[in-house]
């Protein structure tokens, strides 16, 4: 496939650059009035239009992106977007002030939709996320975590893993697996904390190694929730297993999540709301992504991450939607990255690196995806006629994504 006429090709990374730090995140390489080819579902070469070689412009499969900017797809490197049924009902609680603690702390929240996910099907599961993922990646996202943690029973953790892996064999885009079985407390382990930590580390992470199924192991990290010590304890019962640590950190408060999960050598830290001097020194001495899901600080009504104070302490930012059914329920990442801008004041180069690359980075996915490099997978968007790169966070709410290529092939849904 060869595409020719595109106004912006953006995000030239080099292929040696897996992450960008701090003021890297300022500069989004772009080639204006450029070509690109595809070949056997890679990146193979582009160029400028007034320079093209004409054996490669004498090719047949051409598409005219006259006007139109390609980016690489979106990398969304926090969802949990197995789960049985939406929370709307939850949603005029909200709307009334009532607080995520409340709302959790009222039975609703996460042990709603655990009680909802157990009595669901596999296949169920499996029919409603694929709906939801279709719907991601029309919007522009190429490469997905997604987490369980609503079965919080080994049978239903396990059948969540299970429907991820069936979404990695049947979609055209990279997956990868996180364990969040720490997620919260079922009713019956409310006052035995311990009980629940020995069914994840005795019976859930054996089977769960046994067969494969997860990549990462993530906690919720949280007053009310898992505490450091427990936390502690779950992410180094999974690196037994391999299983290295993305952490729910400083959602509702700076809780020492950030610190322990850096002791353990976590990809990512996830959320960061909340924060402070401490905060930011431990994730200076790491390599640790720091990721932030401004759609659920907007749909919660809860601050925004500082992303400023990140940046300029020379950390690697990544942006993700965190989509799931109790605090997030959009998995847009064309959203986030208008949010980052609108919200969080990151410029639009720094919001759309930190939803391409460093959402790969956050993934470990940086080798094959998000960026146009030479090498890596041909997954990208073609947008529709735009004035410049800003006008697509800049007009958020309106898609301005026209056609996505995964693995150098046109996907409809
Ligand atoms: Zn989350």
């Amino acid at each position: 496939m060869l595409i020719t006429n595109i106004k912006g090709l953006v995000g030239l990374h080099p292929k040696d650059k897996s992450v960008l730090r701090g003021s890297e995140l300022d500069s989004l390489p772009t080639l204006e009035n450029a070509w690109l080819l595809i070949e056997n579902g890679l990146i193979k070469d582009f160029g400028k239009m007034d320079s093209i070689p004409s054996q490669i412009s004498n090719r047949s499969s051409q598409i005219s992106a006259e006007g139109r900017y390609i980016f690489p797809s979106w990398c969304d490197s926090h969802t949990h977007i197995v789960f049985a049924a939406p929370r709307e009902e939850e949603f005029a609680m909200k709307i009334q002030g009532k607080s995520y603690e409340e709302i959790a702390a009222a039975g609703g929240g996460i042990l709603n939709s655990a009680s909802k996910l157990q009595k669901a099907s596999e296949d169920e599961l499996f029919e409603s996320a694929s709906v939801r993922l279709n719907q991601m990646i029309l919007q522009g996202t190429g490469a997905v975590e997604i987490k369980s943690g609503y079965g919080l029973t080994a049978e239903s953790e396990i059948k969540m893993l299970r429907v991820i892996r069936r979404l990695k064999d049947q979609f055209p885009v990279p997956i990868k697996a996180t364990f969040l079985a720490a997620h919260a407390y079922p009713a019956e382990f409310k006052n035995n904390h311990q009980g629940y930590i020995d069914l994840i580390i005795n019976e859930m992470l054996p089977q769960i190694a046994a067969e494969k199924l997860a990549d990462y192991i993530d906690v919720f990290c949280e007053k009310r929730f898992f505490s450091i010590e427990e936390t502690d304890q779950v992410l180094k019962a999974g690196a037994k297993y391999g299983l290295k640590p993305k952490v729910h950190a400083n959602q509702l408060s700076v809780s020492g999540a950030v610190e322990v999960s850096v002791q353990n050598k976590a990809v990512s830290v996830d959320h960061l709301e909340e924060r402070n001097e401490e905060t930011i020194q431990t994730l200076r001495n790491a390599d640790t992504i720091v990721t932030l899901l401004p759609s659920c600080s907007f749909y919660l009504g809860i601050p925004f991450a500082d992303a400023k104070s990140f940046i300029k302490a020379d950390l690697p930012v990544a942006l993700a939607t965190d989509y799931n059914p109790g605090s997030t329920p959009s998995g847009n990442m064309n959203f986030v990255v208008s949010l980052g801008c609108i919200k969080m004041k990151m410029v639009p180069e720094q919001a759309i690196n930190a939803a391409t690359l460093n959402g790969a980075a956050a993934m470990e996915l940086s080798d094959d995806y998000g960026s146009i490099t030479i090498g890596k997978k041909a997954n990208l968007f073609i947008t529709k006629p735009m004035p410049s790169i800003a006008y697509l966070p800049y007009s958020f709410g309106e898609t301005q994504i026209e056609t996505v290529i995964l693995n150098g092939e046109i996907y409809n849904g």
